[in-house]
């Protein structure tokens, strides 16, 4: 044990002064008040450490050694204090009594001439200076280990665990100091000087974590936060109610992720699209500071001091997130902006998510806007139109010259085929504000889809049909004019997407409890793949493009059979032709 305690001793001194220079570089590296308060606080400590086997050295040149220790002592504890203070605050009146008393403790001690050894024999004026030393540091020190052990409960991870490492370090140090200096003759026995030393030895890592633990430290600090995190980022990515409540939760969670203070994330457009731990002024303040978004954009650089700009690449505009480090956060390392990098992507995709479904939900409502005025605009103009043809087509307004009136059945065929878009573009409209009501009354399948041939037969004249019915009537109860938009429907897609002259087939049957109309082309068919695109709103096929045509018909048509319980389907072959099949329940 003997052998080992100078060795111990070294190492002590060693490891006070190396954890000196790293305090000091980390401050010249950011040169802010806080961090020169700890390297007040641990320069002077390692001071003392150094200095105090100088201790038993005797005379003037000893007394102004013990001196100097007691200056170097009671700083370490004013520093620490301080430091404290630039994050809580004390208020401004302890704050200068407390300087005062340390000044005042300290000159007095000077003036007592304490002896170095805490033992050795005091005047009663040298034992109260040397109570008033010991009292006032372990004061300094001890109000803040208990503060900031308090302020950690409320903090995340990281920050927490180091605030804690800070404040047990210091406790540690406490501990050993008092004992050291009032336990007498414990604290002179070779053991006693061992586990002290060890003790000490342990502190100093504790001491530096809490000012720059090393990447896997963080890490591993960060985990349970991690895991956390999965969890918020899954409901992040999957429910998204709205931008700003994503936006908010998210930077919340970058906060945490890195121990940050406060966070904000700046929209494309330069507000401020959500903040955590900032006030409103304070978020737009930044938010109006254009250098970081220039941050944001120069990848890889980042603004001096503690703050993070990363940048979120919307699909509305480059924006950033901002990190503020928070006073127990004095850094973020490499580890943190990569992490946080990544947690960006995340970030992007849910917001541009909701973005999206914004925006698609404002064009379908548009789109139906748009469907419902212009189809009720067109149709008065259509109905004058159609009347006039019909009416000189019919002689009423005078004889036309043969060349007029051979063009007529073409004008009006063209006018039957607009009339028949229009009334589809009011009936969906209808269905999509879901004032579709359904007239159903008793009906024969057979006749209304007679009906329904008639209404289309002008362009029908350019193919062949044959109308396969049974000899008697097929009962159904359904709405009848919509029962013939479908019909119509089916027999208009046969003729425009067939040649002319070709065979148009309509099957009227009745099978099992289902009244069925199939309407058979030899057209230009449609491939399987794109077979579910028909019934889709405004679903139109590629290929078919240059037809005229909504791509409204085989939804609306679908949708009326749903209505009636019943179905509309479609069996095609690419250049073969295609069969749909409506059918509905029969009646009783
Ligand atoms: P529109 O005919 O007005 O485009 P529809 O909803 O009636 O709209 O039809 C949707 C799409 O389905 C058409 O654009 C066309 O590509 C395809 N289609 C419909 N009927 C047939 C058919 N009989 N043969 C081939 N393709 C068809």
């Amino acid at each position: 044990v003997t052998d080992l305690l100078p060795v111990l001793g070294i190492a002590i001194q060693v490891v006070f002064v190396l954890l000196a220079l790293a305090t000091m570089a980390d401050w010249l590296r950011h040169q802010d008040r806080r961090r020169g308060y700890l390297v007040l606080a641990l320069g002077s400590l390692a001071g003392v450490v150094v200095v105090s086997p100088a201790l038993s050295v005797r005379g003037a040149l000893g007394q102004l050694i013990t001196d100097v220790t007691l200056v170097l002592f009671l700083l370490s504890g004013y520093g620490l204090l301080m430091f404290r203070d630039s994050f809580v605050p004390l208020r401004r009146n302890t704050r200068r009594a407390v300087t005062a008393a340390i000044v005042a403790v300290g000159l007095f001690a000077v003036a007592v001439q304490l002896p170095a050894d805490p033992q050795a024999a005091h005047g009663s004026l040298q034992a109260v200076a040397l109570v008033a030393v010991i009292a006032t540091w372990a004061l300094c020190v001890l109000e803040p280990i208990v503060r900031m052990w308090i302020a950690s409960l409320g903090l995340p991870a990281v920050e927490a665990a180091r605030i804690r490492a800070l404040s047990l370090g210091y406790g540690g140090l406490v501990a050993v100091i008092l004992v050291s200096s009032f336990a007498g003759s414990v604290s002179r026995a070779n053991e006693y000087v061992l586990i002290t030393d060890v003790v000490v030895l342990l502190i100093v890592p504790l001491l530096y974590v809490s000012f720059s633990p090393p990447t896997w430290l963080r890490r591993l600090w960060r985990q349970p936060e991690e895991d956390a995190l999965r969890q918020a980022l899954h409901d992040l990515l999957t429910h998204s109610p709205d931008r700003a409540t994503q936006a908010q939760r998210a930077v919340v969670w970058a906060a945490r992720l890195v121990g940050g203070a406060s966070a904000l994330i700046i929209d494309a457009d330069g507000s401020v699209l959500a903040a955590h731990g900032l006030s409103v002024d304070e978020a737009r303040a930044v938010a109006a500071d254009p250098s970081y978004v220039r941050h944001a954009s120069d990848r890889g650089r980042q603004p001096p001091g503690s703050t993070v700009v990363i940048p979120l690449n919307l699909e509305q505009g480059n924006s950033a997130m901002v990190i503020f480090a928070g006073p127990f956060t004095p850094l973020f390392g490499d580890d943190e902006v990569l992490r946080l990098h990544q947690y960006a992507s995340s970030i992007t995709v849910g917001l541009d998510r909701v973005a999206l479904s914004a925006r698609i939900a404002a064009l379908e409502k548009a789109k139906t806007e748009f469907l419902q005025i212009a189809s009720h605009e067109l149709r008065g103009p259509m109905t004058v139109i159609k009347g006039y043809l019909t009416m000189l087509e019919g002689g009423s307004l005078g004889s036309l010259p043969a060349s007029a009136m051979s063009v007529l059945p073409l004008l009006i065929a063209k006018s039957d085929e607009a009339d028949a878009m229009i009334e589809q573009m009011i009936e969906a409209a209808r269905l999509e504000d879901g004032r579709l009501a359904l007239k159903k009354q008793q009906g024969d399948v057979v006749e209304l889809t007679e009906l329904a041939i008639q209404g289309v037969r002008p362009i029908l004249n350019a193919h062949k049909l044959t109308v396969e019915k049974p000899p008697g009537p097929i009962p159904a109860d359904v709405d009848p004019d919509r029962f013939q938009i479908v019909v119509r429907n089916l027999l208009t897609n046969a003729v425009k997407y067939s040649p002319t002259g070709a065979l148009i087939t309509v099957v009227v049957d009745q099978r099992g409890d289902r009244a069925i109309v199939a309407v058979t082309d030899e057209g230009i068919g449609i491939a399987e793949a794109d077979q579910a695109r028909l019934f889709t709103r405004f679903g139109r096929i590629q290929t078919t493009q240059h037809i005229s045509g909504t791509g409204l018909g085989l939804w609306l048509s679908r949708e009326i059979a749903r209505m009636h319980d019943g179905d509309l389907t479609v069996e095609s072959k690419p250049g073969r032709g295609s069969t749909f099949t409506f059918q509905v329940p029969l009646s009783g």
